[in-house]
């Protein structure tokens, strides 16, 4: 039941030049699934408030100035600058919100306040700081520049000129920005729905008591987070049995929403079952990306829903859903702007063993040493150990070409914090 004018996923990713599912490049598969979705078109209005986080649906064209008069950036006093060299003599205030009601002729000065109207016959502002002060007589010294301290009309932002596209994310800056037009509510996407489960025989749920050869479900647990962080609707559908019948009832609950996650179930050593599955219930590719952790990953479309099969390891979990799922999910839910994890550099620490022909992202833990930035391990990095995630602050992300790293050596980073 694929939506008219949907994609068809194999023709897409196939025309992609070195598109190789086994042995699939990281970012070819970043382009082969973006090149697959289409970001989803409903919109909503909502509250400013609400909007944060969001993703911008309209164009925000000013009605008005912001400023929407010229006004002081300083307390002190607006002056004409020509007069400048002549004492001045005060002749009223103004304060924010209570303009100046006359006008300053030659020769005269107005008390002024940070934010209030520059006075009728006023261009420039000197700080209270620097003026000589007899009575109402008022004395600048030199050195004074035309219109400094003066905040002009339209300053920030200008009636009729665009300030923000459709494809935003809506931070507090921008919330505030919106609300400084007057805004109240604000066109929006509507938010991403994502369910989840996971697979395995051998998992145990919270709550229960652990068999033999159990081990409990932390996944969902990962991704529970991991999607909240994003901010879309999440559905938990659980864990599923390694069984036909109850994945086949999960998968269709699932593909209701825009997205589905799964985790286990797509190596190649796995019950086939579950593969086969996901092939027969949709348009699924299963691909070998040459990275790690994280090598087996299976995505395509069932219904409606796009589907992220990605692998069980908890910590392959974690680094496909930086470094595909989130990418995939922020431009299905519209965003325009640049939302890829920056990559920053920093000086290893300690020789860091790599192979290459694949993209390594190794836990990693970012730390100042006498002025300079330095990475080193966070120990243990196989891909079950949960514990390296938590020990990290980054990602140290070695690229795909490059071999042995030794201390002292440039290495890539990506900082975790603020990630989902
Ligand atoms: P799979 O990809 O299904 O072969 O799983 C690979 C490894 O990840 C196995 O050791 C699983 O026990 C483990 N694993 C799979 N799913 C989960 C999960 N939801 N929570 C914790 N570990 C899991
Ligand atoms: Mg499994």
């Amino acid at each position: 039941m694929r939506k008219m004018g949907s994609v068809p996923i194999f023709e897409t990713v196939s025309c992609l030049d070195g598109y190789d599912p086994d042995a699939l490049h990281v970012d070819k598969a970043r382009e082969a699934m973006r090149a697959c979705i289409t970001p989803i078109a409903a919109t909503e209005s909502v509250p400013i408030r609400s909007a944060l986080g969001r993703v911008l649906a309209e164009n925000i064209v000013p009605r008005i100035n912001v400023p929407s008069h010229d006004n002081s950036a300083m307390d002190g006093y607006a002056v004409r600058f020509a007069d400048l060299d002549k004492p001045l003599t005060e002749i009223g205030a103004a304060l924010a919100g209570r303009p100046f009601a006359g006008k300053m002729d030659a020769g005269q000065c107005v008390r002024i306040m940070t934010g209030a109207v520059m006075p009728a016959g006023s261009d420039t502002v000197v700080i209270q700081e620097v003026v000589k002060r007899e009575g109402n007589r008022i004395v600048v010294p030199p050195g004074q520049k035309r219109a400094q301290n003066v905040r002009y009309a339209g300053e920030d932002l200008k009636i009729g000129v665009p300030v923000l596209e459709p494809g935003k994310w809506l931070r507090p800056a921008e919330v505030g920005l919106i609300a400084s037009l007057g805004m109240g509510e604000v066109r929006v996407k509507r938010k991403l729905r994502v369910a989840f489960f996971s697979t395995g025989d051998e998992l145990a749920s919270i709550g229960t008591a652990l068999k033999e050869g159990e081990v409990y479900d932390s996944n969902r647990y990962t991704l529970h987070g991991m999607l909240e962080r994003l901010g879309v609707e999440i559905t938990d559908l659980g864990v599923v049995r390694d069984d036909p019948a109850q994945l086949e009832a999960a998968f269709r609950k699932a593909a209701a929403a825009d997205a589905i996650i799964t985790t286990g179930g797509v190596s190649v050593g796995e019950a086939d079952f579950v593969r086969a599955l996901m092939a027969k219930l949709g348009e699924v590719l299963f691909w070998k990306i040459a990275m790690r952790p994280g090598r087996p990953m299976a995505f395509g479309r069932i219904g409606d829903a796009f589907l992220f099969g990605l692998p069980g390891n908890p910590v392959a979990v974690m680094v496909t859903f930086h470094q595909f799922v989130r990418d995939a999910l922020l431009h299905l839910s519209g965003r325009r702007d640049d939302y890829a994890i920056p990559l920053l550099r920093a000086t290893a620490a300690e020789n860091l063993r790599k192979v290459p022909g694949r993209t390594e992202y190794q836990r990693g833990v970012l730390f100042l040493d006498s002025g300079t930035w330095k990475v080193k391990i966070t120990g243990q990095q196989g891909s079950g150990v949960l514990r390296s995630m938590s020990e990290a602050n980054c990602f140290i992300v070695l690229e795909h070409e490059r071999g042995a790293v030794k201390a002292g050596e440039l290495v890539q980073v990506q900082l975790m914090e603020g990630l989902a």
